[in-house]
């Protein structure tokens, strides 16, 4: 059975709180200590550098990809046991949710909401059934929570939305989240 891979969405920056880096940094290290694959951005800044080097750190395996034109923004982080370039951003979105049996969302910003809104848009829309965690590092998406809660109050979508997504108040509660989901 290939290896249970889990793509982290993350900051490109670290963000204002020594918090967020800790817990990206004991996502990395926890992914690899369950025998578990990191999939992410490839980049080797703000809290996807720090997930990823713990995760290699703790002997874990590593996959990344990055499409061409971040390479140098992102710092392209080629030591990976598998880096991927892609061309494109969508490439690189569908090429990481491919190769991964759930998605964990740690503090970030637009980018890492997109990334998290395709994965429950197409959950919604019954392409994959993959479990989707925020990992919610002092209250950080409270105002997502909120925002999803308002979308389903409005009748924008139906109250099974707020089933796809999982919330976790520490690493601890996310692997426990992960594990179930995923046995
Ligand atoms: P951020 O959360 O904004 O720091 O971005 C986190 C990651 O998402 C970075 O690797 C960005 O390159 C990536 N990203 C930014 N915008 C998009 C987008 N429109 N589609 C896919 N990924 C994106």
């Amino acid at each position: 059975m290939p290896q249970t891979s889990i793509c982290v969405y993350c900051g490109a920056r670290s963000g204002k709180k020594t918090t967020f880096s800790q817990q990206a940094e004991a996502l990395g290290q926890a992914i690899a200590t369950e025998g578990w694959r990191l999939v992410y951005g490839a980049g080797d800044v703000g809290l996807m550098g720090t997930v990823a080097r713990a995760t290699q750190s703790a002997g874990g395996d590593t996959f990344g990809v990055i499409p061409t034109h971040l390479m140098d923004m992102e710092v392209g982080k080629r030591d990976l046991s598998t880096f991927i370039i892609t061309e494109t951003m969508h490439e690189r979105k569908k090429v990481m949710l491919m190769n991964a049996d759930a998605v964990v969302m740690l503090p970030g910003g637009a980018g890492s909401l997109d990334e998290f809104f395709e994965a429950l848009t197409w959950r919604q829309l019954g392409l994959h059934n993959k479990p989707i965690v925020l990992l919610d590092v002092d209250g950080y998406w409270g105002p997502l929570k909120g925002l999803l809660t308002h979308i389903v109050d409005n009748g924008f979508a139906d109250a099974s939305l707020l089933d796809f997504v999982q919330i976790g108040g520490s690493v601890d509660e996310v692997m426990a989240l992960l594990r179930r989901a995923l046995s």
